[in-house]
Formats: structure tokens, C-alpha cells, sequence
């Protein structure tokens, strides 16, 4: 290994990376955004109140910007058509010619201000943007959507100064590609970690940057790096406080270096970096928003970065079923075409559904965003969750419809003269969308902190074991007023008929209902746990998926009716009805095993697998001479009680 590539160890050793539960919490804590001044639907959902007001009637598409971003999205739309993904993949490279007539029609700085030289076009069209181009590349639109929707510019519209705003913008605006740098070795979905730090110099003019970047998507290619790093602690309350503080850095600047090329099971050609950082002076002016405000800067940001990925990963599902359609019908196997088999049929219908549902919560989310004055953090977050993991069973139904050919790669389907459809491409690049900009697990723990937050700040006090009498007494006083109301309502069935919405009324009673039933749970479930439900992350992610679930059936019915009502598109209609049906079977199934019957029984098998105590079961494979023995003899510590869920852990992009 050239010395280059050895870690380090000043940033990246594990003894230097250790923190406790707590510190880890804490850190997280500190960067929650805590205040809800806004309504959120999905928050009211978890509190058993169906809001439909908050989203229905569906919003319409916004005209006057259709008609603006038009000419853009048709150059984009001529571009793909001759652009050859497979070639990208095959050679693990973005031709620059490529990536210049992106520049060149402005798609670097879709959102930025036109007065700083971008296309000052909406959320709306840029999430469309992406995922016109998720249809056909996922590496392309992984280079595009890292340097605008999490690296420099989103942060900098959110929090730069107007000095700032002019120094950077006019340069991505003209092509300069960007990146954002959270994940360290050891720091992945627990920032607190972090051990890349920045120290003011004497003279205050700089910081001084030292440590490592890992998997920073463009950072082989970026020009300009949202980088976070620890800043001195600071002494609140008698205690030291972690700093998290964001900067923007010039990969001219000396002492950046890009240690590695990072390699993947899919996105061949995605530019993603292992990067290290000597001694990097930072100017104090580029310091983003403020000393201290990195990490909260970086879950803000994620919170409209995430709007991207379920608006592309819709892109891949029409593609996919576009494809599959053509198939289905082509391929006649068994005196039939396939498509006609009830067993692929049924596929067929789960991914037309579960792409108009998909579809359906990018738009609603990403509308409710647009028009302002909605808290969607919850919303997005859930779209994230759901479309990506949602998405990933499509690719795979597609596979699986495809047959052999879908595991064929496009360049072998060619060179035997049939049609490249690059299934096999599509599901390598699509895994890794339920892991990066904050994985499913780590989705649902944060959902879960804000589902249970009102009754935790509620109620907690009156549960929790160690609270004395009195303690319990003032909590019960303080907590009545909101129980004595809200709990009786959560049983008294809504007499809302939703005629509105015609065959599919029926659901939004279900919604309605569910909604409730969901609310109550989790107080029932507060009340069983008590302070245990923190670390119940099973009984809190089905809670969690329940409420997915809905939300995904309430997006879908109120836009088949929009699409029906106002742009004749009846069809709408039974495509929600078939996704929602399914979706009530799947919320039945989490309702019966809500408490996990077996919840313990697994983790207390998981404990003795992580203790060897099934290594037996290992044996007869060809590993340890190649890969080495496995190395954890006992469990640390921190691995005998399930972890807790109470806080909102954030992950990089
Ligand atoms: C292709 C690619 C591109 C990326 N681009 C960027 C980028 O541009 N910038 C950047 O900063 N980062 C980037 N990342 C990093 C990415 O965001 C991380 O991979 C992600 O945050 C998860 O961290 P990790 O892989 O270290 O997993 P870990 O945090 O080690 O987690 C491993 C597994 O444990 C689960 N897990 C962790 N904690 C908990 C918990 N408390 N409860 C339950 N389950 C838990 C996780 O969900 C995961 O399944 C990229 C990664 C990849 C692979």
C-alpha cells in the first residue's frame, strides 16, 4: 500500500474515534431541530390525527414554471438521448466532454439565483431533473445531485452570507462541480465520532483543518468541498460541548489531497474520494453559518437534499417498468406471454402501483416544501424511507421478470443482438440509495424520535422507574390536560365519509382511522415500555412503517383524484386502489406484530451470534486463510443492551 493510502491515525483511529452512548446522543441532540412552528402532516399522523387538510387537494403542477424550466429539461432530455450510460459504466467514467455540455446548458446550478448566474429554477424542476437523468444514469446523476443537493450551494443558499453567496455561486453556477464531506472511517451514521478537527491559527485569520474525508461523492473531481469538522468544545451548563462547524474549502488549497478513488458494487463511474487534509487553512470567512453549527447545518440541508433521491429513484421505476412492460408481452413462454402468467402478472401490477405511490409522495413532499410554511422533515424523511426501499423491490420484480436476461449485462445482451436493457446496471446502481443520505435504519430511528418526542416530553416523567412520587404527581398534572382530550378522540371514529374521493373513499377512511388506532399505540406502547421503548427500535420501526405506509395510501388517493378530476387521467384511480389494498394487508401484518411476540427471542439469539456461540455454523466455507479470522472474541460493552433510538442521528450523504 503506498504510504499515501495508510490511514493515518490521527484522525481516523479507532481509540481517538471512541465515544460513549451518551457523548454520541448528545452530539446528536444538540444539532435536533427541535421547534415545530410549522404544521407537519406526517408529525400530526404520529399523533393519531389525520390532517388530509395539510395535503389534499393535491397541489398542481406550477405552469408558469413548467414553462420556464422547459427549455432546460428539453436540452437535458436531447442530451440523455445520446449520452451512453453504458460506456460510463463500462469504463467507470464521465466523459468531460459530457460533463461540459451539462455545464454548458446550466445543469450545475439548476437552483441557484439567476442573479448570481444559475438557472434559478424551482425545487420541483431540479428533483425532476434528476430523475430524468436517474432513468438513464444513475453514476450522472450521482455527480449532479451530490454537488447540488447536499454539497456547496444548498448549504450556501441556506445559510452563506450575501459575501459568500457572491464569491461562490457565479463559479458553480458556471460548472464548477462540488462535494460534501461528513463520513469519516469511523464516523458513518454517528457524527459524534468525528475526529477530523479545525483550530483557529494565532493570527484568528484561519482555521487549520487536519484529518480525513471518506467516501466523499465527487471528491475526485469537485473544485469546491462542504467539509465538517470538530471545532474546540465549548462549556455549556458546567460541561463540555462538542462543535461540530462546516466549512467551504478549495480543493486548490494546500494541503487537500484525494488519497483514493473509492470503488463500488454499482455507480461505476460515481468520482468518490477518500481525502485527507494537512494542515488546510481555511479563511474565517468561509466558515458556514456559524462556529458550533456544522452538524445542524448538515441535517438541514439533508432535509431538502433528501427530497432528491425519492423524485430520481421514480425516474428508475418508470424506466424499469417501461421495460418490462415491452417484455411481458414480447416473451411467450408456455404458449403464453409472460406478462400473462399470474405470477409475473402480479408484478407487473405491484410496480405500475408502487410507481404512481412512489410518484405520488415525491410530489406531494417536495410541493409541500415549494409552497412553504410546511415543517417537512418528517415527510421527507419518510420519502426517502419508502421510495428507495419501495424502488429497490421494483428493481428486483424487474430482474426477476427479465429472467436471465435481467442478470445479462447490457454490453453481452448487445453483442448477442438483443436489446441492452441494462436491468442488471439499474439494480447495482439502486442498492446503495437505502443507504447513503441517511440509511433506512437510520430514517426510521429518526422518525421514531419525533413520533414518540410529544409523549416522551409529555408523559415520560409519569413512566419512567426513577421518578419520584412528586416527580410523577407534577408530570400527571402537567400531562392531563392534553391526555383528558386527546386520548378519549383517539378512540371516537371520524364521521368523515370522504365522498370526494369516490371509489377510493374507502381508504381515506381506513387512513383516517388507522391514523388513530396508530396514535394510540404508541401511547399504549409508552405506557408497556416505559422507558424501555427507547431502546425497542423493532415495536418503534413498525410504528414507523405503519405510518409510511399511510402516508404513501394519503399522497396516492389525493393525487389519483387530482389526476382524474383535473387532467382526465381515470386510470389514476385503480392504480391507487391496487397500492392501496396491498398497503392495508402490509399494515394489518406490522398492527399484529406491533409488540414483536419474538422481538426478544431474536435479539438474544443476535447477542449469542455476535458471541460466536454459533461459529459452528460457519464451518466449511473457504475464508479465513483469504479474509482472516474473525476478530471480536467478547462483546463490548456497549453491545449488551439494545442501542437507543431517542436521538436524531444523522449520516452523510
Ligand atoms: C457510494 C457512496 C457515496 C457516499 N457519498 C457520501 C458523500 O458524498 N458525503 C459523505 O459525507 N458521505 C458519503 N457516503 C457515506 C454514507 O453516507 C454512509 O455510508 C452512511 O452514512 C452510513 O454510514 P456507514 O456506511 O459508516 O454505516 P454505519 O454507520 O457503520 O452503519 C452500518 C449499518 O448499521 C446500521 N446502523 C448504524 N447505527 C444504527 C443504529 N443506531 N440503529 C440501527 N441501525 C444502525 C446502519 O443503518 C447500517 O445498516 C457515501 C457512501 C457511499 C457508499
Amino acid at each position: 500500500m503506498p504510504d499515501n493510502m495508510k490511514p493515518t491515525h490521527t484522525a481516523a483511529s479507532p481509540q481517538n474515534a471512541h465515544v460513549s452512548e451518551a457523548e454520541a446522543r448528545d452530539v446528536a441532540e444538540q444539532a435536533r431541530e427541535t421547534e415545530w412552528t410549522h404544521p407537519s402532516f406526517v408529525r400530526e399522523l404520529f399523533l393519531g390525527r389525520f390532517r388530509a387538510e395539510l395535503i389534499h387537494p393535491h397541489p398542481m403542477e406550477d405552469a408558469a414554471e413548467a414553462a420556464r424550466a422547459k427549455p432546460f429539461l428539453d436540452q437535458l432530455s436531447a442530451f440523455l438521448d445520446t449520452y451512453d450510460a453504458d460506456e460510463t459504466d463500462r469504463t467507470g467514467n464521465i466523459k468531460e466532454s459530457d460533463v461540459q455540455q451539462l455545464r454548458d446548458m446550466g445543469a450545475m446550478g439548476i437552483k441557484i439565483p439567476k442573479e448570481y448566474g444559475g438557472l434559478g429554477l424551482s425545487q420541483m424542476t431540479y428533483v425532476k431533473a434528476m430523475e430524468l437523468v436517474t432513468s438513464k444514469c444513475g453514476s450522472l446523476v450521482a455527480l449532479l445531485s451530490a454537488s447540488q443537493s447536499i454539497g456547496v450551494p444548498q448549504p450556501l443558499k441556506l445559510f452563506g452570507t450575501e459575501e459568500q453567496k457572491k464569491k461562490y455561486f457565479p463559479r458553480i453556477a458556471k460548472g464548477a462541480i462540488t462535494a460534501f464531506a461528513l463520513t469519516e472511517v469511523h464516523a458513518g451514521s454517528d457524527p459524534a465520532t468525528m475526529t477530523t478537527s479545525a483550530v483557529l491559527s494565532e493570527d484568528g485569520k484561519h482555521w487549520v483543518i487536519n484529518g480525513e474525508k471518506l467516501w466523499c461523492t465527487n471528491g475526485t473531481r469537485a473544485e469546491l468541498f462542504v467539509v465538517m469538522a470538530r471545532t474546540p468544545d465549548k462549556i455549556v451548563n458546567g460541561k463540555a460541548r462538542k462543535q461540530i462547524t462546516a466549512f467551504i474549502v478549495d480543493s486548490k488549497t494546500p494541503g487537500f489531497e484525494v488519497k483514493m478513488r473509492c470503488h463500488f458494487m454499482g455507480l461505476k463511474a460515481i468520482e468518490n474520494g477518500w481525502l485527507s487534509f494537512k494542515d488546510v487553512k481555511v479563511p474565517i470567512e468561509d466558515v458556514l453559518w456559524a462556529e458550533g453549527k456544522g452538524l445542524k447545518l448538515a441535517l438541514t440541508t439533508l432535509n431538502t437534499g433528501r427530497l432528491t433521491i425519492p423524485a430520481s429513484v421514480v425516474g428508475g421505476a418508470k424506466a424499469l417498468l417501461k421495460s418490462v412492460r415491452a417484455w411481458a408481452m414480447e416473451r411467450v413462454q408456455w404458449g403464453q406471454p409472460i406478462g400473462k402468467h399470474e405470477a409475473v402478472a402480479q408484478k407487473l401490477a405491484r410496480m405500475a402501483s408502487s410507481t404512481f405511490a412512489m410518484e405520488s409522495v415525491a410530489l406531494l413532499t417536495t410541493s409541500l416544501y415549494e409552497k412553504g410554511g410546511y415543517d417537512i422533515r418528517l415527510e421527507a424523511a419518510i420519502a426517502k424511507l419508502w421510495n428507495t426501499e419501495a424502488a429497490w423491490k421494483g428493481v428486483d420484480d424487474a430482474l426477476q421478470i427479465r429472467g436471465g436476461r435481467g442478470y445479462e449485462t447490457a454490453d453481452s445482451l448487445r453483442a448477442r443482438g438483443e436489446k441492452p436493457i441494462p436491468v442488471e446496471r439499474m439494480m447495482r446502481d439502486s442498492r446503495i440509495n437505502l443507504i447513503f443520505e441517511g440509511s433506512s435504519e437510520i430514517m426510521r430511528l429518526f422518525i421514531a424520535r419525533e413520533a414518540v418526542d410529544a409523549h416522551f416530553s409529555i408523559a415520560f416523567p409519569i413512566v419512567a422507574p426513577e421518578s419520584s412520587f412528586s416527580t410523577r404527581i407534577k408530570a400527571l398534572i402537567k400531562a392531563t390536560p392534553f391526555y383528558v382530550t386527546w386520548y378519549p378522540a383517539r378512540w371516537i371514529p371520524s364521521f368523515k365519509t370522504y365522498g370526494d374521493f369516490g371509489k377510493l373513499a374507502g381508504h381515506m377512511r381506513f387512513v383516517d382511522g388507522t391514523t388513530r388506532k396508530l396514535g394510540r399505540s404508541l401511547f399504549h406502547a409508552m405506557v408497556r415500555f416505559g422507558p424501555k421503548l427507547e431502546r425497542k427500535q423493532m415495536v418503534l420501526f413498525r410504528a414507523v412503517d405503519i405510518g409510511a405506509e399511510l402516508f404513501a395510501m394519503a399522497a396516492s388517493c389525493s393525487r389519483a383524484v387530482m389526476l382524474a378530476s383535473k387532467l382526465n387521467q381515470p386510470e389514476a384511480i385503480q392504480l391507487a386502489d391496487a397500492f392501496c389494498v396491498e398497503a392495508r394487508g402490509r399494515i394489518e401484518a406490522l398492527f399484529k406484530s406491533l409488540y414483536g411476540p419474538h422481538d426478544e427471542q431474536l435479539y438474544k439469539l443476535a447477542m449469542g451470534v455476535l458471541k460466536g456461540e454459533y461459529a459452528w455454523l460457519e464451518e466449511g466455507i473457504a475464508w479465513e486463510s483469504y479474509y482472516g479470522e474473525s476478530s471480536v472474541q467478547s462483546l463490548p460493552s456497549s453491545v449488551r443492551k439494545p442501542a437507543v433510538v431517542s436521538s436524531e442521528l444523522t449520516t452523510a450523504g
